[in-house]
């Protein structure tokens, strides 16, 4: 499963639309301090459902929207659409193509989006399970997370592996059905 494409509308710095494309093969952001490329990663976890605004280096959740600068006014929302590509089946819906969409107002409401259409947030978190992606997923590794994964507990490191196998979506469904 590849990601073919990234955009954002009044993300962090980014206050007009912008669209990152990924191309197969190796994908580098470069750029001077401060111009945007943690901010792009923070798109991407957000988008996935990410719910800690501190994690996203904010203080609540609005602080994603892009808050104004001496020559632009702030916006009222934040959007970003994360497109994959699903050509090898692995997200277990019927499209080649999966765009995942997050928007949030200032309120803090945000709503979520699966091929442009509204969906809850469990149903992202479901379609992303034992795909790697997501917030708990393998495939975003930020600084320190290869020393925490190291020093964790059996217990805690073991969920990382479920997820390369592929099974997290059989325990969810058991612990859910034992619940009832
Ligand atoms: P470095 O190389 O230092 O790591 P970087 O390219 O990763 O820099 P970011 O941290 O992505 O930079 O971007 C920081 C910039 O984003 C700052 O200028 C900050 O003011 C701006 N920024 C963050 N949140 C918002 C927001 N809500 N509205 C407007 N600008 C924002
Ligand atoms: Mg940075």
């Amino acid at each position: 499963m590849r990601l073919k494409k990234l955009e954002m509308k009044g993300f962090k710095s980014f206050a007009q639309r912008v669209e990152l494309g990924f191309e197969t093969g190796v994908t580098a952001v470069v750029g001077p301090n401060g111009c945007g490329k943690s901010n792009i990663a923070d798109a991407i976890r957000w988008v996935l459902g990410e719910q800690s605004a501190r994690s996203l280096r904010g203080q609540k959740m609005e602080d994603v929207i892009f808050s104004g600068t001496d020559r632009k006014k702030p916006q009222g929302l934040a959007e970003v659409t994360i497109v994959f590509d699903n050509n090898a089946g692995m997200m277990s819906v019927p499209y080649q193509e999966v765009a995942i969409t997050r928007r949030v107002y200032r309120s803090g409401e945000s709503e979520y989006f699966l091929n442009r259409d509204r969906c809850r947030l469990k149903d992202v978190k479901e379609l992303l399970m034992d795909t790697g992606i997501g917030k708990e997923g393998y495939s975003i590794i930020g600084q320190g997370r290869i020393d925490e994964l190291l020093s964790q507990r059996g217990e805690e490191r073991r969920l990382l592996f479920e997820e390369a196998a592929g099974i997290v979506k059989y325990r969810t469904r058991k612990e859910e059905a034992e619940k009832k």
